[in-house]
C-alpha cells in the first residue's frame, strides 16, 4: 500500500480485478502504476471469490473515497463482446462451477453501485498493461504470450484489444508435427493433435520429457523443439496480425537462453520476408511481469473514466 501521490490527489479513484484460475488480485489507485491498496487471495467458488473481492472494494471506498470505474481480465472463456446479453460472464469452462457466472452482476452486486465495468480476458488486459507502462510502451499494434499453465494470447489493434466472434485463443493455434517420437498419449490438449498449448506449455514439456521444465539442463534438445514450437507461434501472429512487437512471458520463458533460441528459429522461419525491428526488440520480454494483468484491469479502469470525459465535452460543445 502506498500513500496517494499529492499530485494525483485529484485523480478518480479507479479498481482492478485480475482474475486467474488459481488466484484473484484487486487494487485500488489514481493512476494504473501506482496501487493503493492491492488484496491477493485464492479464487474458489463464484459466490464466495465475488464477495471477497467486493469486500475488498468496499473497504477501498472507506479508506480513500468513491470507486469511479472497475476493470476486469478474468481467465476464459469469457463474454466480452459489450453488447451481448450475456458481457461480464464466464462461458463454458471446465473450472467448477464458474461457467455461467455472471462476473461484472456478482460484483454489482456485491458493491450495491452501478459505477462502469469493463470486462476482457486476462490475456488482453495484462497486453493493455503492457502497451500502456511496459515493453509496449510507443506501440499500437501489440501481441502477448504467455507460456505457463497454459498458454494465452492477447493481441491489441491500434490500441484496441481484438475479440472477435468469441476472443482469440493464440494457445490452440495449430501447429506442424515438429517431434517425430511425440507420443499422443502425453498431448496435454484434449482438443488437438497439435496445437501449440498441447506442445509447448509448462505440462506439456513436463509430459513430453518426464521432467519439469525448470529441471531440463539448459543444452536438452527439449529447449531447440520448444524454441521452434514457439517461433512458429510467432511467425503465425506475425502473418496474420502484423504486429509492432510480440512479447513473451510465463513461467516458462524463466528458462535462460529461451528468447535467444526462440529469435533464433524466427529469424531461420522468417526468411528476411518481413519488414521487422531487430529481433532482440521484437520479440520482447514483458517490463510488468506477473503485474501486467492488474495494471492492465486498472488501465482499462482508467480508459473508461476517459472515454465518458470525451463524450462529456462532446455534449457540452453540442448544446
Ligand atoms: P500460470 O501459467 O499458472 O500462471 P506460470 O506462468 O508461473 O503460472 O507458469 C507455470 C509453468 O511454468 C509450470 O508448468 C512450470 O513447470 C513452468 N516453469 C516454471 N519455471 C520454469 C523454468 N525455469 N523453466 C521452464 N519452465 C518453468
Ligand atoms: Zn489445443
Amino acid at each position: 500500500m502506498t500513500d496517494p501521490n499529492p499530485e494525483q490527489e485529484d485523480a478518480p479513484l479507479i479498481g482492478g480485478i485480475e482474475a486467474g484460475g488459481t488466484k484473484i488480485v484487486c487494487a485500488v489507485a489514481q493512476s494504473p502504476d501506482q496501487l493503493l491498496m492491492e488484496h491477493r487471495f485464492s479464487t474458489r467458488d463464484p459466490q464466495s471469490t465475488l464477495a471477497e473481492a467486493s469486500q475488498f472494494f468496499r473497504e477501498a471506498q472507506e479508506r480513500y473515497g468513491e470507486l469511479c470505474s472497475l476493470g476486469i481480465g478474468t481467465f476464459g472463456p469469457a463474454d466480452v463482446h459489450q453488447r451481448s446479453p450475456g458481457y461480464g460472464s464466464i462461458l463454458a469452462t471446465p473450472k467448477e462451477g464458474w461457467a455461467g457466472t455472471d462476473f461484472i452482476g456478482g460484483i454489482r452486486a456485491g458493491l450495491e453501485s452501478n459505477i462502469p465495468i469493463a470486462f476482457d480476458t486476462d490475456v488482453n488486459v495484462a497486453a493493455m498493461g503492457e502497451a500502456e507502462y511496459g515493453a509496449g510502451r510507443h506501440c499500437r499494434n501489440i501481441a502477448y504470450i504467455t507460456v505457463g499453465t497454459g498458454i494465452g494470447g492477447g493481441m491489441l489493434i491500434d490500441g484496441t484489444p481484438i475479440h472477435g466472434r468469441m476472443h482469440p485463443e493464440i494457445g490452440h493455434m495449430v501447429m506442424p508435427d515438429l517431434d517425430k517420437d511425440f507420443d499422443q498419449s502425453t498431448n496435454v490438449c484434449p482438443f488437438h493433435k497439435s496445437c501449440l498449448e498441447g506442445r509447448a506449455s509448462g505440462p506439456a514439456l513436463e509430459a513430453r520429457w518426464g521432467i519439469p521444465g525448470a529441471e531440463l539442463p539448459d543444452d536438452h534438445p527439449a529447449w531447440e523443439l520448444q524454441a521452434a514450437y514457439l517461433a512458429h507461434g510467432a511467425i503465425n501472429l506475425t502473418a496474420a496480425w502484423s504486429p509492432d512487437i510480440i512479447i513473451l512471458g510465463g513461467g516458462v520463458f524463466q528458462q535462460y537462453g529461451l528468447l535467444d533460441r526462440v529469435r533464433q528459429k524466427f529469424a531461420d522461419l522468417a526468411g528476411n520476408y518481413w519488414n521487422l525491428p531487430p529481433l532482440d526488440v521484437y520479440l520482447q520480454t514483458p517490463e510488468l511481469d506477473q503485474h501486467a494483468g492488474i495494471v492492465g484491469a486498472l488501465t482499462m479502469a482508467r480508459r473508461l473514466i476517459d472515454q465518458d470525459d470525451t463524450l462529456t465535452q462532446r455534449q457540452r460543445s453540442l448544446s
